[in-house]
């Protein structure tokens, strides 16, 4: 297995941990250096110092592109050629796993091995005609020990509980099978990008504060290749795996109690499993290797060791506070370094091709049987043969000559014919087979025995006749079965599918725009996006009431992401122009091409013309017409040049949307909870807040809303609607004025402001919201 690390840069805030790259012959090695004061409680007086060797080591400035140029380039080029491969990330939380493996979400540049490796290998397959590939993907969280698909197409599964859960099942070859998890196929890179791309829309889904699934489980992504030259009967397939680990960190850091304990337990016990499985396979002469003891462990049964080409990212967090942790992922990558694999391809044989071919290898034979013996040859003997040989042998056996022989030929049918024929005339009682020598006495013999013999022969058939149906109902058995279980996985694929797609083409709906291009409305439109979402849109019926919707408003324009919105939506603009402008170079120059195309053939003509009317100037090398061919290629390259530019960008294009897309879908999730978090303390809050500082309100809604709403609550403003006794009280009391008799006490909720006239001037549109809601609800 080969093992790289990569440090993860250091944050702004963060104090460096001592370390230093060496770029050794063989093997570069990494030294970590513990300083004293990180030896809390300890009495420790020395520096202690760590080596470690890896593969390759990237520091803090190395780039995706570099990444998977390295290291996963070589693992998808050996999955091409029909090998299984496994790249996976380990480290603690926040060490940059997710960053490496799927991309971060924010720049284009940033896109990990997930969506380079698809873009890699998909561009590989179009370029190689010499063979069918199919490609499908699937996509696998593992959280608690259960397993949930990613590739669910229902888009609005909002807890994790809602995917569908996958089992594991091991075949009685000890084969180990994931029931449930979908195989999407994927035909090209824009089809397995969307794939992707729902995959991580419902793990963001899934995840909640309380389980941040995303460093609590484990994901696969896998990527399925199969390939078959035409008319061959072998079938190549391999597999991809690139698995995001959950985060490394030990348990005593994450010792909180209660439910955040079994899970910290869980996952460091699974990632135990891992490191137990990986120390096995790492020894010699070891025949037991503990992969059943956890899902993780089964699934990559047959990519860690033995049949797979392993590599593994070991990232680390470099900071002074994290330097324990980096040690111990670099302890555990020394150990994965030591396993040894061989991986094999994985080539199997199609039963029916198989037949075929046999088929024909058959008929080829019988064709050169024919030709050496000059006669055609069909399998059984023809009627008129049998008797010539019951003939033959008739005489053979009743001539008394020592010498004589019964020669039928070189004929392999015959000879046994003889054979089984003489085999019957030995079994049959004397008297009968006096009867088959001497046919004129035969009629004199008791018919008695006659019938007994009939009867044993009949039974004998029958015997015969009811294995052979036996045989034909198993099979026919066999066949239904296979039948059936070839249509419901069409069924379930189809609608897989079917529900995918029409999940995809309404969640993007906007972009797509009838020239199939790339509109620039959807990035623009995030603003519009309030109508549809999902979450929202369930919980308080068919639309978001007013006060929500203008909450989300404000929620949106603090969105700590909000100025890589604002950039994504400037870059895609840009790329977007790009395009146009390629699109319509791409134009021109197919125009020039036909302008060239038509003079060429206009000059065909009137040399053809010139040639009639003066047969003597014979039809030579016509340099003008030369000319104008040179002049098409030079036009054909540039129009190639230009289209694949165009193509690049277009990819880029899709690929700013799908994270322009999973940016809004996350700024609706937190949104939702923060809203619901919000209403759940309005109602919990009891009728007075003691503490002055504490505001229900959201700091960073705060901070920034202040250039937002100048509109309604100014506040210097004395005519505001809320200048009441409570105000002036520094508190205010609402409820539903409607109602006010008739509601409990506890629905009239008080908040003190703050004293800080902004703050209060938010506090107040937030009440303000919220009060439109009861009232709509009233
Ligand atoms: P993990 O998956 O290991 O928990 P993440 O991949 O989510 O960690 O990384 C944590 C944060 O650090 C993310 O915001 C990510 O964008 C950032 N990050 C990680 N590695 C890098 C890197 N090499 N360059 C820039 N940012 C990074
Ligand atoms: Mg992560």
């Amino acid at each position: 297995i080969r093992v790289y690390a990569r440090v993860k840069p250091l944050g702004r805030r963060q104090q460096a941990g001592s370390y230093s790259v060496d770029d050794e012959e063989p093997l570069p090695s990494l030294e970590i250096t513990v300083p004293r004061d990180l030896a809390d409680g300890f009495i420790n007086n020395k520096r202690e110092s760590y080596k470690f060797k890896f593969q390759k080591i990237f520091d803090q400035e190395a780039k995706q592109d570099v990444i998977f140029d390295s290291i996963a380039k070589p693992v998808a080029e050996c999955v091409l050629a029909g090998y299984n491969g496994t790249i996976f990330a380990y480290g603690q939380t926040g060490s940059g796993k997710t960053f490496t493996i799927t991309g971060g979400a924010e720049r284009y540049s940033d896109r990990g091995i997930i969506p380079r490796t698809l873009s890699y290998i998909f561009d590989q397959l179009q370029k190689d005609s010499s063979k069918v590939y199919t490609t499908h993907v699937s996509y696998l969280e593992i959280y608690n020990e259960c397993g949930y698909d990613l590739l669910d197409p229902r888009h609005e599964a909002s807890r994790m509980e809602d995917l569908p859960k996958v089992t594991i099942m091991e075949d009685s070859d000890q084969n180990i099978h994931l029931k449930n998890l979908s195989l999407q196929q994927a035909t090209n890179e824009e089809e397995a990008l969307n794939l992707l791309f729902l995959g991580d829309t419902n793990r963001m889904i899934a995840e909640t504060p309380m389980n941040q699934a995303s460093s609590r489980s484990h994901c696969i992504f896998t990527i399925h290749i199969s390939s078959k030259e035409p008319g061959s009967a072998t079938i190549r397939r391999s597999k991809l795996h690139l698995v995001d680990l959950a985060g490394s960190e030990r348990v005593a850091k994450t010792g909180i109690g209660g439910h955040l304990l079994t899970e910290a337990k869980y996952i460091n016990l699974s990632l135990h499993y891992l490191e137990q499985v990986i120390i096995a396979l790492a020894e010699k002469n070891r025949s037991h290797i503990p992969y059943r003891n956890s899902m993780m462990t089964s699934v990559l049964r047959d990519s860690l060791g033995g049949n797979c080409m392993t590599t593994m990212i070991a990232t680390l967090a470099m900071d002074k506070r994290n330097i324990d942790e980096s040690i111990s992922t670099c302890r555990f990558a020394q150990r994965v370094a030591l396993i040894k694999n061989e991986a094999v391809l994985n080539e199997e044989i199609d039963p029916r091709l198989m037949i075929v071919q046999l088929k024909k290898e058959i008929q080829d034979l019988k064709d050169e049987l024919a030709l050496v013996t000059g006669k055609q040859r069909t399998s059984e003997l023809s009627q008129e043969e049998l008797l010539q040989l019951d003939e033959l042998i008739e005489t053979f056996l009743k001539d008394n000559d020592p010498d004589s022989s019964l020669d039928v030929g070189a004929d392999m049918r015959k000879i046994k014919y003889c054979f089984i024929h003489m085999k019957q005339i030995m079994n049959r009682p004397m008297t009968s087979g006096k009867k088959l020598l001497s046919q004129d006495t035969s009629e004199e013999k008791s018919s008695n025995k006659e019938a007994g013999e009939e009867l044993e022969k009949l039974k004998g058939l029958l015997q015969q006749r009811d294995n052979e149906i036996n045989i034909l109902v198993t099979m026919l058995k066999k066949e239904k079965k296979k039948a059936r279980d070839a249509l419901s996985q069409l069924n379930a694929t189809s609608a897989g599918s079917t529900v995918l797609e029409q999940s995809l083409s309404t969640s993007l709906e906007e972009s797509q725009s009838p020239s199939r291009c790339l509109s620039l409305k959807e990035a623009k439109n995030l603003h519009s996006s309030v109508s549809r979402l999902p979450f929202l849109s369930r919980e308080t019926g068919r639309k978001m009431s007013l006060g929500c919707q203008e909450a989300f408003e404000i929620f949106k324009r603090d969105y700590a992401d909000s100025i890589t919105i604002e950039d994504n939506k400037q870059l895609l603009k840009q790329r977007f122009d790009e395009a146009k402008c390629l699109g319509e170079k791409l134009n021109e120059v197919r125009n020039k091409i036909n302008h060239l195309k038509g003079k060429i053939i206009q000059r065909q003509i009137q040399r053809a013309a010139l040639a009639v009317s003066n047969p003597s100037e014979e039809l030579t090398f016509d340099p003008v017409e030369d000319n104008l061919r040179m002049q098409i290629e030079e036009e054909k390259k540039s129009y190639k040049i230009v289209y694949s530019r165009f193509k690049g960008l277009k990819v880029e294009i899709e690929h700013l949307q799908l994270l322009m897309e999973k940016v809004r879908m996350k700024l609706q999730k937190d949104f939702e909870v923060w809203w619901s978090e919000e209403a759940k303390k309005l109602q919990e809050e009891p009728e007075m807040v003691t503490s002055p500082n504490t505001a229900t309100v959201y700091p960073q809604f705060i901070r920034s809303s202040r250039h937002l709403s100048p509109n309604s609550f100014s506040d210097t403003s004395r005519d505001s609607p809320y200048e009441d006794p409570a105000v002036k009280n520094n508190s205010i009391t609402f409820g539903n004025p409607t109602l006010k008799t008739r509601t409990p006490p506890s629905s009239n909720t008080s908040i003190l402001l703050t004293g800080d006239s902004q703050a209060d001037a938010d506090i107040l549109a937030f009440i303000k919201a919220r009060q439109n809601i009861l009232q709509k609800k009233g």
